[in-house]
């Protein structure tokens, strides 16, 4: 029996116990469905254990000699590449994602600046703090799901924060409040308790609550007698008083809060918002968890800003990181590349239909561990080891916490890292 973590979500539980000779995986304890999933995913039937290249239209499995060659050509006729994803590898596969964007003069980019990312851009000098599980499992008294289905995207997350007791309180789930804002009625609202307020709010309607909170911050007496976005007075009013009579209140941000087609303003004003309530806060202060779900989602900021001294989204021209605003988003919106190197993600089946059939144009190489849409509709499929399962890595926590992941059992077919296939394709590149 051995203690490992997780990389089934970005919450990387560290008290998973398995069994394992190193060969199979016999027993998986205390890990939650969707990490069961993590670990079965070594047999599982959309696994990629081999290379694949396109041959007259259709994928068909390659040598890796053929498939590397088939990745250098590609890269090599390319001027403008596009390298995304990169939330589902290590730390060691981020920056050597980075170092091949900086060898091709590409545009590297992860999940995170869709969602994460946006808030972290925006917080720079606000004052706002992000907190930690360990803070919020000892102070919390306030959590709130902000667009977020945490009890599905985070499973355990609420088991650790919410029904947990902590260090400093003599009680637990019986002190603690905790408030869904979401359009959508989601799997999280089946744990509000009594003391909670579950508010469902009109789709699209996030930036009018956040404008009337401002607005009605310094007193409840004044919120509408009509409510807002689909929220009655009285419900506004309890919202406010928590908001500024927590003693530990924390924000979980969701992707519903995030999505790609959220404009800045919004994320901007929501965090004029938690500043506003901080500065009004009688007994504490509110804190934020940003809440992506790939497992290293903050993985890629960290490597990008400890190794470039900047956080999101970087260009390289002639070697060199030039300053840009782009993000995987305006890019293909502007047709701004002309190849793709997509790392661990999906993307035709997340991005808006117009992004998907612009990105599918182009050629298109992916580098994963199970088939997708965007697997599918490649030029090249690349296979890879699973990163905390099959092979270690460092990764950060949506907390922010580094974790060391361990290897548990060999991958299929000597199959390469994600860190020693970019390593391959950058000596490839060298080579010729
Ligand atoms: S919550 Fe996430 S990290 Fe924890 S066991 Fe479930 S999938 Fe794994």
């Amino acid at each position: 029996m051995k203690r490992i973590p997780c990389s089934g979500c970005s919450l990387l539980c560290d008290d998973i116990i398995i069994r394992s000779d190193g060969i199979f995986i016999d027993e998986v304890i205390g890990a939650c469905l969707k990490g069961k999933e993590r670990f079965d995913q070594i047999t599982a039937k959309n696994r990629i254990v081999n290379p694949m290249i396109r041959k007259n239209g259709e994928l068909s499995n390659a040598t890796w000699e053929e498939s590397l060659e088939k990745t250098i050509e590609i890269i090599k006729n390319s001027t403008n590449p596009l390298l995304y994803g990169f939330s589902n590898v290590s730390c060691e596969a981020q920056l050597k994602g980075m170092e091949l964007a900086e060898s091709i003069d590409g545009f590297i980019d992860s999940n995170a600046s869709i969602c994460q990312g946006k808030v972290l851009n925006h917080t720079k000098n606000t004052g706002i703090t992000l907190t930690t599980i360990t803070e919020i499992i000892n102070k919390a008294d306030l959590l709130i799901a902000w667009g977020a289905n945490v009890a599905e995207s985070i499973p355990r997350l609420l088991n650790k924060t919410l029904f947990s007791r902590g260090k400093y309180r003599m009680t637990g789930r019986e002190i603690k409040t905790f408030i869904i804002i979401d359009p959508v009625k989601t799997t999280s609202f089946n744990v509000m308790g009594v003391r909670d307020l579950a508010l469902q709010i009109e789709p699209n309607k996030d930036l009018d609550l956040i404008r009337i909170l401002m607005e009605e911050c310094c007193s409840v007496d004044s919120i509408p007698s009509t409510g807002v976005a689909g929220l009655d007075k009285d419900d506004l009013k309890r919202l406010l008083l928590h908001l500024t009579r927590a003693e530990y209140g924390v924000i979980f941000v969701g992707q519903g809060l995030l999505t790609p087609q959220t404009d800045s303003n919004l994320t901007k004003e929501f965090l004029e918002l938690v500043q506003m309530i901080n500065v009004k806060q009688e007994r504490g202060r509110i804190s934020l968890i940003l809440v992506g779900g790939h497992f290293n989602m903050a993985g890629f900021d960290q490597v990008a800003l400890s190794n470039y001294g900047k956080q999101g989204s970087l260009q390289f021209k002639e070697s060199q990181l030039i300053e840009t605003d782009d993000s995987i988003i305006n890019k293909i919106q502007k047709d701004d590349f002309d190849c793709s190197i997509l790392v661990g993600t999906d993307p035709i089946s997340h991005l808006p239909f117009q992004l998907s059939k612009k990105l599918s144009k182009k050629p298109l190489i992916v580098i994963d561990n199970k088939k997708s849409a965007t697997s599918q509709l490649a030029d090249v499929v690349l296979p890879t080891a699973l990163t905390g399962v099959e092979v270690g890595g460092l990764t950060y926590r949506l907390d922010q916490v580094p974790v060391e992941l361990v290897k548990i059992v060999n991958p299929p077919n000597k199959i390469p890292s994600d860190e020693e296939l970019l390593t391959q394709i950058i000596e490839g590149l060298n080579k010729k």
